[in-house]
């Protein structure tokens, strides 16, 4: 077998495994057998007790498994650990570091190999391979060993998250079954409630595992998807007929058998009957279980069957889907909760209960934690170890500050939680008193707070808290709603009710921005790298019968009203630009002097969200009408960070001095041009931040509805020249860290001490 198979028998049997004890035992003994040598042994790190403790072994004597304990730094292992680097000896006895234990037969054995097991740069533990022959193993070992010890830090990494591998390496410690699962804080607030779990489609490992209403229905319901997938095969088979030989075709066959009451069929009706599960939770458990069998399979040819069982997973739980019995009774509190929740996901619950959500992908600045903050509703992103599935009907604490998902709290837990949801609803009533203040700072300089909307919700919550224009309609929102291209007439009369809405305040629409994170159900944009790929402005250029339909809905909903300015999303180059340009005359051209419309001709701008743009200022700026700053792509392209992904989520952060340098280019640039410009990406909504855009010179802020009275806080809390002071001070600051304690420090007022939560 080659290193790669074995490799992938190996990660194969370890997700297996039931549980994680059975992980480090698969392990250390796969890895004795492929690399043919004596010992195979895992230690890993007890923070409590700051040792490495034998986790398991293949070779070493089994009763010094969890009793042998290495305090940190002594031994070879603690050797390996400190170093962070594998050690390779002939002979280990003779090291200066060896550590002898008499308790695990180590006597026996000469050659040493270990290698660090590493995750997210701390040291976990330490895997060993042993030999009773002085060898000193080869480089293919060796790197094989690497390669093994890092696929399982994910699992310890995800073992530690779940409170599992504190149980292993303590278990005399009291059980509790509280666990604090870490995410993205995307959108601040902290909220109680009753999990919902939102299963995304026909994916059989993201089905939550939900008890039936009524098992007679379930029951039901599972009989009909099987017999309508059996019909499907029969007629698949039928159609294959010339197309596929006689034994091609026995797959067919096969499936049928296998949905039999003597086969899975049986299995999943025994699940509903005796366990009480939904059909859907039944069917995937055993479709899974059979799955994750046949991929650990030695044989090639039963290994690739799990691929047709997959597929015969996702014809049934398709089924099983379009006729879920839709839930009809909601818990008061609810807590969205799924694997990859999309806007799309509030469409099925009410939205007035949703008191926080929480995803298991996604970050910051995915669309949904985007509505979240234009909600208020607490929301933490990418909690990548959270067990969605499990949790439905589970309470829950979602700490939106700090990006933490609490499930199964401690009653002392719980009660610190209840008073800070307290406090918070006191800092909020407490903050309307700022609803008829002008945001002035204490010297009187004035800054004018917009608005980002998308949704009618966020349009109606911003009216009541004095937003003065609309600084960002994200336009793609209500396209991400639906199943189709809206019509030019449907955008019409959505463009008209914002606009009317606000007028006579201004209102700035971004024409489509999909591709990216933004995708469309009915338009789909698959690539390898989608934020550098097509998006914004570049599919509207290539398609521009979408394009133009927009442009000719926002300008016709402006008639009589003249509030509309139209902004592009997305500019990277002169030509785009020109070329938008082009399409927006023509458009204007075609409603006035062909159609007869009388309206005054938008305000047109652009975003500078793409490094580029920094880098043409003067030229953008002399041939716009306005500029409006994106700081989250901008963070984004300038840090060369994904704003989604939760692995590199504590590098994206706007107060990067980086990111700040590039803010200054950007204000004297359009200052030099004397061109409008106003910033609306999350970092306007910041209070730190607010502060900082403020003092580079920009004077129009556009925020979520909810920010608009805690930047209104911060801001007449200071002076425009202390704020200056502080960006000269924060400048020449090594990162993003040093400048929030920084600005923090400097402005740990009592009154607005409650606004620093990010
Ligand atoms: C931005 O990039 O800062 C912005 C406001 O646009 P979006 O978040 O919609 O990409
Ligand atoms: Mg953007």
């Amino acid at each position: 077998m080659s290193i790669l198979e074995s490799l992938r028998k190996i990660v194969q049997e370890a997700n297996s495994a039931k549980n994680f004890d059975e992980v480090l035992n698969v392990i250390v003994h796969q890895v004795k057998n492929t690399m043919d040598t004596s010992v195979c042994s895992v230690y890993l790190y007890n923070k409590k007790d700051d040792n490495y403790v034998l986790m398991a072994s293949d070779g070493l004597n089994p009763d010094a498994v969890g009793s042998v304990c290495l305090p940190s730094g002594k031994g070879l292992v603690g050797l390996v650990a400190s170093r962070a680097e594998p050690i390779n000896l002939e002979e280990a006895s003779v090291h200066p570091r060896f550590a002898f234990f008499p308790e695990t037969d180590e006597q026996l054995f000469h050659s040493f190999l270990g290698s660090p097991i590493i995750h997210q740069r701390v040291v976990l533990g330490v895997l060993v391979v042993q030999d009773k022959q002085t060898r000193r193993y080869d480089e293919s070992e060796e790197s094989f060993l690497v390669t093994i010890a890092a696929q399982l830090s994910g699992v310890i990494a995800h073992a530690n998250a779940t409170g599992e591998l504190n149980r292993t390496l303590n278990p005399q410690d009291t059980p509790t079954n509280e666990r604090i699962y870490s995410g993205v804080a995307s959108a601040p607030g902290i909220a109680i409630g009753t999990v919902i779990a939102m299963h995304s489609h026909t994916a059989l490992q993201a089905t939550p595992s939900r008890q039936a209403i009524d098992v007679d229905t379930e029951l039901i319901l599972f009989r009909k998807a099987m017999s309508l997938v059996k019909s499907d095969m029969r007629a698949l088979d039928k159609s294959m007929v010339g197309i596929l030989s006689d034994q091609e075709r026995a797959l067919f066959d096969a499936y049928v058998c296998m949905l039999d009451d003597q086969a899975l069929g049986g299995e999943v009706i025994v699940l509903i009957n005796e366990d009480g599960l939904s059909a859907q939770s039944a069917w995937t458990q055993v479709i899974l279980s059979h799955i994750n069998m046949f991929k650990s399979m030695t044989d090639s040819y039963l290994r690739e069957r799990a691929s047709d069982l997959e597929d015969l997973g996702r014809r049934v739980l398709s089924y099983l889907q379009e006729t879920e019995t839709k839930r009809t009774v909601f818990p008061d509190n609810i807590v969205l909760v799924g694997e990859d929740l999309s806007a799309a996901s509030f469409a099925s619950v009410p939205l007035e209960k949703i008191v926080a959500i929480a995803s298991v992908k996604g970050s910051r600045n995915s669309h949904l934690a985007i509505l979240g903050r234009a909600i208020g509703i607490p929301t933490v992103m990418g909690a990548i170890d959270l067990p969605w599935g499990n949790l439905d009907g589970e309470e829950v604490i979602v700490d939106g500050h700090n990006g933490h998902v609490i499930v199964y709290p401690n009653t002392s837990l719980r009660k610190t939680y209840e008073s800070q949801v307290l406090e918070e609803k006191l800092l909020a009533a407490d903050l309307e008193k700022f609803l008829d203040q002008p945001c002035e700072t204490s010297d009187g300089h004035k800054v004018s707070l917009w608005v980002n909307t998308g949704l009618r919700i966020d349009s109606m919550l911003s009216l009541d808290r004095g937003a003065e224009g609309v600084g960002l309609y994200r336009s793609e929102i209500p396209f991400l709603m639906l199943d189709r291209f809206p019509s030019e007439e449907e955008q019409r009369k959505s463009y008209r009710e914002q606009l009317e809405m606000f007028s006579p305040r201004p209102v700035t629409m971004r024409t489509l921005d999909i591709g990216g994170d933004k995708d469309l159900s009915y338009f789909p944009i698959e690539e390898e790298n989608p934020f550098l790929g097509w998006r914004g402005i570049r599919v509207c250029l290539d398609h521009p019968e979408i394009f133009l339909v927009q442009l000719r809905a926002m300008m016709k909903a402006s008639l009589g009203l003249n509030n509309l300015s139209i902004l592009l999303p997305m500019i990277a180059s002169m030509t785009e630009l020109d070329s938008a340009l082009v399409l927006i005359n023509q458009v204007y051209n075609e409603l006035t002097q062909e159609e007869g419309y009388e309206i005054q001709r938008p305000h047109v701008g652009i975003m500078i969200e793409v490094p580029a743009a920094v880098y043409q200022i003067h030229e953008f700026a002399r041939k716009v009408d306005f500029l409006s700053v994106g700081t989250n792509d901008l963070t984004q392209y300038l840090l060369a960070v994904d704003r989604n992904n939760s692995r590199v989520a504590d590098l994206y952060d706007f107060c990067h001095p980086a990111v700040l340098r590039a803010l200054r280019v950007i204000a004297s640039g359009a200052k030099d041009e004397c061109t409008p410009i106003s910033v609306c990406g999350e970092m306007a909504g910041d209070p730190i931040g607010a502060i900082l855009l403020m003092a580079a010179g920009f004077s129009v802020l556009s925020m979520s509805a909810t920010s608009l009275l805690k930047v209104k806080a911060m801001l007449r809390q200071v002076s425009l020249v202390e704020a200056k002071q502080l960006l000269e001070d924060v400048s020449l600051m090594p990162d993003a860290q040093s400048v929030r304690n920084y600005v923090e420090q400097a402005l740990n007022k009592a009154e607005v001490s409650g606004l620093f939560s990010r």
